[in-house]
């Protein structure tokens, strides 16, 4: 699958949106979702609806229709990130899984310091 160029994205959407250079995230500085919860995901309004910037970048990046039960799983970890290289569809109980092992990791990584 061929990389979708930061150069392609909408310029509403590529205004918001900071690049960094070491790990090629793109981080998105328009409103997120919160620091709750579920939080630190871009929210921003697009199609005359409020949703997910990360899932906006995939449609727009033409990659496939998430299928049901499906989530964009975020494999820099930077819940902020919109690139679509950085996103791979996961079922969720995994996907929640995962997260639950990472923070597990961070926990024990946290204690042994
Ligand atoms: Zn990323």
């Amino acid at each position: 699958m061929s990389a979708y160029p930061f150069s392609n994205l909408p310029a509403r959407l590529a205004a918001l949106v900071l690049v960094c250079p070491e790990r090629g995230c793109w981080i998105w500085q328009g409103a997120t979702s919160g620091r709750g919860r579920g939080g630190g995901y871009g929210r921003v309004k697009w199609d005359g609806v409020t949703q997910a910037v990360h899932k906006v970048v995939w449609r727009i990046a033409g990659r496939r229709p998430l299928r049901r039960g499906e989530q964009l799983d975020h494999e820099c970890r930077v819940r902020a990130c919109c690139n679509p290289a950085h996103l791979k569809p996961m079922y969720q109980p995994k996907n929640m899984r995962l997260a639950y092992a990472r923070r597990r990791a961070a926990f024990r990584a946290e204690a042994v310091q």
